[in-house]
């Protein structure tokens, strides 16, 4: 894909770089900037439309002082970015990462975006973020940033305007805080506010390994699409948080075999498989792979380019490049993570018949049964899982053939395909309602 746009476009692309902390290529941000100007071009997108989409409609900058348990007073910065709102409330989750940067957050919310139009939920985009390290702070300390956090965007946020939900490093007791900040408030109870609560404050049954579970079902559909038997299948890990070890032990269920996983502590091998829900009760108790006793240790390097015939990246961005690519040779990349992948391996990957189902598709589990439960807490009435577990597979089976309908029609890539579906929704709606 070429860089090579109106000058109005590429002014845009320059004020993209005020406040990034990075202007290379792996920026994140300018790569969902490039894959949205591909799809433009196959859908002859109406200019300012595809300037509309090209941008952000909001964003929040914040700083946060907290009380440290040292009695110190630390100050942290974070992020809400409302992407788009064409097709309804802008939905999307909170990240705690010491490397988090408002890029990163423009990328995601821009892919959360074009995930809800995917999957067709009425629903738009958008993303937080605290740059902290939370393996370095107490329950008390996260629960005082995540309470500072909401007084600072809580008045961006509401069941109409914006839902946040967990994301890397954030979960159901984070939520829960952030919902009870918000709706103090408010003065009143607004459990809409977040998804992926606990079952006891309006989650959803299901939402846990919500996304996990999406994973597994588009590898499903994927390998009956080119023909590859789920039934002794090597899989490859990177990242075993919640996407990553919930798609191991539901892909092992399926018949795969995990033989390889990784995460911030290391990696691990093993020909003859892993127990995955073993690997997964390890993690909860101990927060990483290291110590689990079974495996040979490997680099992350080597992990990626370990034989398999389903690799799975869910863990962080710009995992996959122009210089692993071509030593990777899966049938399918599943891209649990969200942006695993940089633009220039792409290519790499297609000429080595990679089966690629691309992150916003891959992923959307979790979003998905996130919208489950906004329905859900609106109508004040719960579903058993057999109904989540059933729905979701809808959905997501629905998005897999969306997708492979239009790859095969324009004759494109995957994400390409996935970027025609998600991008041609939401321009239909800014173009309905006059926005452009
Ligand atoms: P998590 O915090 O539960 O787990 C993250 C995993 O990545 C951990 O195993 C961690 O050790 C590993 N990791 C972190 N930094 C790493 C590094 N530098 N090298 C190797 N491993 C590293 O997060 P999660 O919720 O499982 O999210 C994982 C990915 O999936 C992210 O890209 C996230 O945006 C995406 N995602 C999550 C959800 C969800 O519902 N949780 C939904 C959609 C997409």
């Amino acid at each position: 894909m070429s860089e090579t746009h109106s000058p109005t476009r590429r002014r845009l692309i320059d004020l993209a770089s005020i406040g990034a902390s990075s202007d290379s290529e792996n920026n994140p941000f300018r790569i969902t900037q490039r894959q949205l100007d591909a799809a433009a071009g196959i859908l002859h997108l109406d200019p300012a439309i595809h300037e509309l989409l090209s941008w952000p409609l909001r964003e929040l900058h914040v700083t946060l002082p907290v009380r440290m348990d040292d009695g110190s007073v630390k100050i942290f910065q974070g992020f809400r970015v409302q992407y788009n709102d064409a097709r309804g409330p802008c939905k999307g989750g909170i990240r705690f990462h010491i490397d988090e940067t408002i890029d990163t957050v423009r990328a995601l919310a821009a892919w959360m975006t074009w995930k809800c139009s995917l999957v067709d939920i009425p629903l738009g985009g958008a993303k937080g973020g605290i740059i902290c390290d939370p393996r370095r702070m107490t329950a008390g300390e996260l629960e005082r940033l995540s309470r500072a956090y909401v007084r600072q965007v809580g008045h961006a946020l509401g069941l109409e305007k914006d839902v946040a939900a967990p994301d890397v490093n954030t979960n159901s007791q984070i939520m829960a805080w952030m919902m009870d900040e918000f709706s103090f408030m408010r003065g009143y109870n607004e459990f809409g506010v977040v998804t992926g609560k606990p079952l006891a404050l309006g989650g959803s049954v299901g939402r846990e390994d919500a996304t996990g579970r999406g994973v597994s079902l588009t590898v499903r559909e994927a390998a009956k699409h080119i023909g590859l038997n789920l039934d002794g299948a090597r899989v490859v890990i990177q990242g075993f948080g919640n996407v990553g070890s919930w798609s191991a032990t539901l892909l092992q269920e399926m018949g795969c075999k995990i033989v390889g996983v990784g995460d911030i502590s290391g990696a691990l091998y093993n020909a003859n498989g892993f127990d995955a829900p073993a690997l997964q009760k390890h993690c909860r108790a101990n927060q990483v792979i290291e110590g689990f006793g079974q495996g040979d240790k490997l680099s992350m390097t080597e992990l990626l380019e370990s034989p398999c015939d389903i690799l799975i990246p869910a863990a962080l961005e710009n995992q996959i490049t122009v210089t692993n690519a071509p030593r990777l040779k899966p049938r399918i990349l599943a891209e649990a993570a969200n942006g695993p992948t940089t633009p220039d391996a792409d290519p790499i990957l297609q000429a080595n018949g990679v089966y690629v189902i691309p992150d916003f598709l891959c992923n959307a589990g979790g979003v998905t049964v996130s919208y489950f439960e906004m329905v859900q807490n609106a109508y004040d009435f719960y579903w058993d899982l057999p109904t989540v577990h059933k729905s979701l597979e809808l959905k997501m089976v629905d998005a897999f053939h969306a997708v492979q309908t239009m790859a095969e029609r324009y004759k494109v890539h995957t994400r390409i395909a996935a970027y025609l579906v998600a991008v041609n929704r939401v321009a239909e709606a800014v173009r309905l309602r006059g926005w452009a």
